[in-house]
């Protein structure tokens, strides 16, 4: 009987996470307000370090858990609702876990939403990522990391990027500044350099999903058309290739608000994302729910290719006639 976006949308309204926990076994602490915190159950946390990165906010219905590695692990999903916490812990698709939701709580499954569907979409408000306050110093872009991925020391200076040489969590990586659509700078991510895991490190608490890497430059750029990317380095080299106008989505899924900044500010999106399965299937959805607000084009990198990998000329090649094109429409 389940199946459909419907029932999916009656379920996430309907099961609490507090049900799907205590199906799991998994006990929190109550912090206050409605929120519960503890350590995270989710097959991709393998932080020993973090016990209390997992957290619930009951009467949202929504949960997350911070810890960078898990968050890598989970292609940059910080959480988020019922489903996806099911999908998460079983490692399954979200139409999966809807299925499994149903069949373990069909006949307990409450008539009163627990999140009231006529809520309208920000009733509650978002909180924004707070400024970092400071910049850190010791950075260095001459580091040879970067010039091994094709990024020059000018593209890593206009991006502040560089090798870290001081102390802390992010010591002995590369540090890109993260800034807010204000542009004002909210964290640093945290590249290794060797091989370490995890590949990025960012500050416990960092909402990406209220952020789009790059969005303030690509706003000055003055251009009408976004390109988009997923990570960092795919943003610099695209950058670097002289299109100014690109944002990286630090993962590969698109939040409502990563849509909306997209959609405030620019008339039309050019999607550049990983040729691999993954990116291909990003690029489906992410084309399908923008293209009801703005202009949506492909480019297609390549089979198993990231934009990161391609060289000035490559990303010319994609990108050069699709801006002309964008131009010439406004003369
Ligand atoms: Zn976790």
């Amino acid at each position: 009987m389940y199946g459909n976006q419907a029932d999916f949308k009656y379920l996430k309204e309907h099961v609490s996470i507090g049900q799907v926990l205590s199906h799991y076994g998994v006990e929190l602490r109550p912090v206050g307000a409605g929120n519960l915190r503890g350590r995270c159950p989710l097959p991709t946390h393998s932080s020993r370090v973090s016990t209390a990165s997992f957290s619930v906010n009951l009467p949202r219905n929504v949960w997350s858990c911070q810890s960078a590695s898990c968050v890598a692990a989970r292609a940059g999903q910080i959480g988020g609702n019922v489903l996806d916490l099911v999908a998460a812990m079983e490692r399954c698709s979200l139409r999966e876990a809807g299925i499994r939701v149903a069949s373990w709580f069909g006949n307990q499954i409450s008539t009163d939403p627990i999140v009231p569907s006529q809520l309208p979409r920000g009733a509650v408000p978002e909180e924004d990522n707070p400024p970092l306050g400071f910049v850190l110093q010791k950075v260095d872009p001459w580091h040879s990391y970067l010039s091994q991925r094709g990024i020059h020391v000018p593209t890593a200076k206009s991006f502040g990027a560089g090798l870290y040489n001081g102390g802390g969590f992010l010591a002995g990586r590369i540090v890109i500044p993260i800034h807010d659509h204000t542009g004002c700078l909210v964290a640093y991510a945290g590249r290794s350099i060797a091989g370490e895991e995890p590949k990025y490190r960012f500050p416990t608490g960092l909402r990406k999903s209220l952020l789009l890497f790059n969005f303030h430059r690509a706003v000055q750029s003055g251009e009408k058309t976004a390109i988009v990317v997923e990570g960092f380095f795919d943003a610099m080299k695209v950058h670097q290739a002289g299109h100014t106008n690109v944002v990286a989505l630090m993962g590969s899924s698109l939040s409502q608000r990563q849509s909306d900044l997209l959609a405030g500010r620019f008339d039309r999106a050019t999607l550049m994302l990983d040729g691999d399965a993954a990116g291909r299937h990003a690029a489906d959805v992410i084309e399908r729910s923008l293209a009801q607000r703005m202009a949506v084009t492909r480019m297609d990198v390549g089979a198993g290719r990231q934009p990161d990998q391609l060289q000035t000329r490559d990303i010319n090649a994609m990108l050069g006639p699709a801006l002309q094109r964008g131009r010439s429409m406004e003369r």
